[in-house]
Protein backbone atom coordinates (compact mmCIF):
# COMPACT_ATOMS: atom_id res chain seq x y z
CA UNK A 1 0.00 0.00 0.00
CA UNK A 2 1.41 3.63 -0.88
CA UNK A 3 1.21 5.90 1.10
CA UNK A 4 1.97 9.68 0.62
CA UNK A 5 5.51 10.69 0.17
CA UNK A 6 5.50 13.74 2.03
CA UNK A 7 2.79 15.81 4.41
CA UNK A 8 0.83 18.59 2.32
CA UNK A 9 -1.85 20.50 2.76
CA UNK A 10 -5.56 18.97 2.01
CA UNK A 11 -6.92 21.28 -1.01
CA UNK A 12 -9.98 20.60 0.48
CA UNK A 13 -9.72 22.09 4.56
CA UNK A 14 -6.27 23.72 4.18
CA UNK A 15 -5.08 21.44 6.90
CA UNK A 16 -2.54 19.40 6.90
CA UNK A 17 -3.65 16.24 4.31
CA UNK A 18 -5.51 13.58 6.84
CA UNK A 19 -6.13 16.02 9.86
CA UNK A 20 -9.82 16.94 8.57
CA UNK A 21 -10.74 13.35 9.50
CA UNK A 22 -13.50 12.32 8.76
CA UNK A 23 -15.60 15.10 8.15
CA UNK A 24 -13.28 16.31 5.34
CA UNK A 25 -14.04 14.21 2.27
CA UNK A 26 -10.56 14.29 1.08
CA UNK A 27 -9.11 13.54 4.11
CA UNK A 28 -11.16 11.04 4.86
CA UNK A 29 -10.22 9.16 1.53
CA UNK A 30 -6.69 9.75 2.12
CA UNK A 31 -6.49 7.62 5.60
CA UNK A 32 -8.69 5.56 4.27
CA UNK A 33 -7.72 4.20 1.29
CA UNK A 34 -5.02 2.79 3.56
CA UNK A 35 -7.33 0.11 4.78
CA UNK A 36 -9.70 0.43 1.88
CA UNK A 37 -7.08 -1.46 0.02
CA UNK A 38 -6.78 -4.41 1.99
CA UNK A 39 -10.34 -4.40 2.16
CA UNK A 40 -10.31 -4.67 -1.74
CA UNK A 41 -8.28 -7.13 -1.79
CA UNK A 42 -10.58 -9.39 0.60
CA UNK A 43 -13.41 -8.79 -1.80
CA UNK A 44 -11.36 -9.63 -5.02
CA UNK A 45 -10.29 -12.73 -3.10
CA UNK A 46 -14.03 -13.53 -2.72
CA UNK A 47 -15.14 -12.65 -5.95
CA UNK A 48 -17.15 -9.94 -4.40
CA UNK A 49 -17.81 -6.33 -5.46
CA UNK A 50 -17.69 -3.33 -3.19
CA UNK A 51 -21.31 -2.20 -2.23
CA UNK A 52 -23.03 -5.31 -4.42
CA UNK A 53 -24.22 -7.89 -2.33
CA UNK A 54 -22.54 -10.10 -0.47
CA UNK A 55 -19.83 -6.87 0.95
CA UNK A 56 -21.89 -7.02 4.21
CA UNK A 57 -22.34 -10.81 4.71
CA UNK A 58 -18.62 -10.63 4.45
CA UNK A 59 -18.01 -7.80 6.60
CA UNK A 60 -20.36 -9.80 9.30
CA UNK A 61 -18.31 -12.93 8.75
CA UNK A 62 -14.88 -11.08 9.21
CA UNK A 63 -16.30 -9.52 12.78
CA UNK A 64 -17.25 -12.92 13.69
CA UNK A 65 -14.22 -14.88 13.18
CA UNK A 66 -11.19 -15.56 15.27
CA UNK A 67 -9.21 -12.33 15.87
CA UNK A 68 -5.83 -12.07 13.78
CA UNK A 69 -7.12 -14.20 10.97
CA UNK A 70 -7.74 -11.01 9.20
CA UNK A 71 -6.18 -8.08 8.57
CA UNK A 72 -6.71 -5.25 11.50
CA UNK A 73 -7.68 -2.91 8.44
CA UNK A 74 -10.20 -5.42 7.35
CA UNK A 75 -12.08 -5.64 10.93
CA UNK A 76 -11.94 -1.97 11.15
CA UNK A 77 -13.28 -1.19 7.64
CA UNK A 78 -15.96 -4.85 8.56
CA UNK A 79 -16.81 -2.33 11.56
CA UNK A 80 -17.93 0.59 9.14
CA UNK A 81 -20.21 -2.09 7.33
CA UNK A 82 -21.98 -3.56 10.29
CA UNK A 83 -23.84 -1.39 12.66
CA UNK A 84 -24.18 -1.60 16.12
CA UNK A 85 -26.80 -3.70 17.02
CA UNK A 86 -27.76 -2.33 20.23
CA UNK A 87 -27.09 1.70 19.37
CA UNK A 88 -26.99 1.31 15.56
CA UNK A 89 -23.81 3.20 15.24
CA UNK A 90 -20.51 2.03 13.93
CA UNK A 91 -19.52 -0.55 16.70
CA UNK A 92 -17.07 0.76 19.07
CA UNK A 93 -18.53 4.15 18.43
CA UNK A 94 -22.03 4.81 19.65
CA UNK A 95 -22.81 6.42 23.00
CA UNK A 96 -20.51 5.64 26.47
CA UNK A 97 -22.98 3.43 27.69
CA UNK A 98 -23.89 1.11 24.84
CA UNK A 99 -22.11 -2.17 26.65
CA UNK A 100 -22.52 -3.70 22.46
CA UNK A 101 -20.33 -0.90 21.49
CA UNK A 102 -17.48 -1.48 24.49
CA UNK A 103 -17.46 -5.19 23.70
CA UNK A 104 -16.80 -4.18 20.07
CA UNK A 105 -13.89 -1.83 20.92
CA UNK A 106 -12.60 -4.41 22.97
CA UNK A 107 -12.02 -6.88 20.70
CA UNK A 108 -11.01 -4.50 18.02
CA UNK A 109 -7.79 -3.81 19.88
CA UNK A 110 -7.29 -7.61 21.00
CA UNK A 111 -5.70 -7.66 17.57
CA UNK A 112 -3.30 -5.39 18.41
CA UNK A 113 -2.61 -7.42 21.80
CA UNK A 114 -1.91 -10.32 19.83
CA UNK A 115 -0.42 -8.96 16.87
CA UNK A 116 1.86 -6.53 18.47
CA UNK A 117 4.93 -6.45 17.96
CA UNK A 118 5.42 -9.29 15.18
CA UNK A 119 2.94 -9.03 13.36
CA UNK A 120 1.71 -5.58 13.44
CA UNK A 121 4.12 -2.20 13.85
CA UNK A 122 4.09 -0.06 16.38
CA UNK A 123 3.63 2.65 13.25
CA UNK A 124 0.22 0.44 12.13
CA UNK A 125 -0.85 0.36 15.98
CA UNK A 126 -0.34 4.49 16.10
CA UNK A 127 -2.64 4.49 12.95
CA UNK A 128 -4.85 2.50 14.04
CA UNK A 129 -5.80 4.22 17.21
CA UNK A 130 -5.65 7.58 15.60
CA UNK A 131 -8.24 6.61 13.06
CA UNK A 132 -10.43 5.09 15.70
CA UNK A 133 -10.02 7.74 17.90
CA UNK A 134 -10.99 10.12 15.51
CA UNK A 135 -13.90 8.43 13.95
CA UNK A 136 -15.73 8.36 18.36
CA UNK A 137 -14.17 11.61 19.44
CA UNK A 138 -16.78 11.88 22.23
CA UNK A 139 -15.35 8.66 23.51
CA UNK A 140 -12.37 9.83 24.01
CA UNK A 141 -10.79 13.35 26.58
CA UNK A 142 -10.66 16.35 23.69
CA UNK A 143 -7.38 16.64 24.22
CA UNK A 144 -6.33 13.12 23.31
CA UNK A 145 -8.48 13.39 20.46
CA UNK A 146 -6.76 16.84 19.60
CA UNK A 147 -3.14 15.21 19.27
CA UNK A 148 -4.01 12.58 17.14
CA UNK A 149 -5.76 15.19 15.31
CA UNK A 150 -2.04 16.60 15.09
CA UNK A 151 -0.06 13.84 14.70
CA UNK A 152 -2.55 11.84 11.98
CA UNK A 153 -0.76 13.86 8.69
CA UNK A 154 2.87 12.61 10.00
CA UNK A 155 1.39 9.25 10.80
CA UNK A 156 0.52 8.97 7.56
CA UNK A 157 3.81 8.92 6.21
CA UNK A 158 5.59 6.99 8.33
CA UNK A 159 6.35 8.79 11.30
CA UNK A 160 6.48 8.00 14.74
CA UNK A 161 5.90 9.74 18.17
CA UNK A 162 7.33 8.59 21.39
CA UNK A 163 4.99 7.63 24.14
CA UNK A 164 7.07 10.81 26.03
CA UNK A 165 5.85 13.12 22.76
CA UNK A 166 2.57 12.18 22.57
CA UNK A 167 2.17 12.96 25.99
CA UNK A 168 4.02 16.52 25.69
CA UNK A 169 2.02 17.25 22.50
CA UNK A 170 -1.18 16.87 24.93
CA UNK A 171 -0.15 18.71 27.24
CA UNK A 172 0.38 21.81 25.10
CA UNK A 173 -3.23 21.21 23.94
CA UNK A 174 -4.42 21.37 27.61
CA UNK A 175 -2.13 24.95 27.72
CA UNK A 176 -4.57 26.44 24.92
CA UNK A 177 -1.18 26.05 22.24
CA UNK A 178 -3.45 24.04 19.50
CA UNK A 179 -2.95 26.67 17.05
CA UNK A 180 1.12 26.45 17.43
CA UNK A 181 0.75 22.82 17.16
CA UNK A 182 -1.38 22.80 14.24
CA UNK A 183 1.09 25.31 12.37
CA UNK A 184 4.14 23.04 12.89
CA UNK A 185 4.70 21.78 9.17
CA UNK A 186 7.16 18.64 10.51
CA UNK A 187 7.06 15.78 12.76
CA UNK A 188 10.50 17.32 14.52
CA UNK A 189 8.82 20.66 14.92
CA UNK A 190 5.98 19.56 16.38
CA UNK A 191 7.42 16.58 18.82
CA UNK A 192 9.98 18.92 19.29
CA UNK A 193 8.60 21.08 21.52
CA UNK A 194 9.77 22.08 25.24
CA UNK A 195 8.65 20.36 27.95
CA UNK A 196 6.03 22.37 29.64
CA UNK A 197 5.50 22.27 34.00
CA UNK A 198 2.86 19.49 34.97
CA UNK A 199 -0.88 20.94 34.04
CA UNK A 200 -2.63 18.17 36.68
CA UNK A 201 -5.18 20.75 37.79
CA UNK A 202 -5.66 22.03 33.95
CA UNK A 203 -6.26 18.49 33.45
CA UNK A 204 -8.82 17.71 36.33
CA UNK A 205 -10.92 20.82 35.96
CA UNK A 206 -11.46 20.47 32.44
CA UNK A 207 -12.78 16.75 32.57
CA UNK A 208 -16.00 14.85 33.78
CA UNK A 209 -15.47 12.46 36.18
CA UNK A 210 -17.29 9.92 34.36
CA UNK A 211 -14.94 10.43 31.13
CA UNK A 212 -11.70 10.34 32.82
CA UNK A 213 -12.60 6.90 34.14
CA UNK A 214 -14.12 5.35 30.56
CA UNK A 215 -10.48 7.40 29.75
CA UNK A 216 -8.50 4.55 32.14
CA UNK A 217 -10.65 2.06 30.72
CA UNK A 218 -9.67 2.38 27.09
CA UNK A 219 -5.89 3.40 27.94
CA UNK A 220 -5.69 -0.20 29.17
CA UNK A 221 -7.28 -1.85 26.42
CA UNK A 222 -5.09 -0.21 23.36
CA UNK A 223 -1.45 -0.52 25.27
CA UNK A 224 0.15 -3.26 23.20
CA UNK A 225 0.64 -6.31 25.23
CA UNK A 226 4.37 -6.52 25.21
CA UNK A 227 6.15 -3.49 24.35
CA UNK A 228 9.61 -3.45 23.45
CA UNK A 229 11.79 -1.94 26.18
CA UNK A 230 13.13 1.14 24.46
CA UNK A 231 11.13 1.08 21.23
CA UNK A 232 8.92 3.82 20.31
CA UNK A 233 4.84 3.44 20.65
CA UNK A 234 2.08 5.73 21.02
CA UNK A 235 -0.58 5.08 23.41
CA UNK A 236 -3.91 6.96 22.89
CA UNK A 237 -3.97 8.67 26.35
ZN1 LIG B 1 -9.03 17.89 4.30
ZN1 LIG C 1 -23.48 0.52 20.20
Amino acid sequence: MARPAAVSPCPSCGDLAGRGYPGCRFCAELVDQYWLFDWQELLAAEQLAEGGAGERELAELVLADEVGRHPWTCTDWAMTLVPCSECGAEPGAGPLDCVRCAAAEELRWSWDHAAYPDTMTAGEHALRVARAVLRAPHRRRPAVVRAWRLLLPFLLVGELPTVGQVQRIRAHVLAGGYADLAACTSHVELTGLPELPWRRSARVEHQPKAQRDQDAAGHALQRPAHPRPGQPAADPV
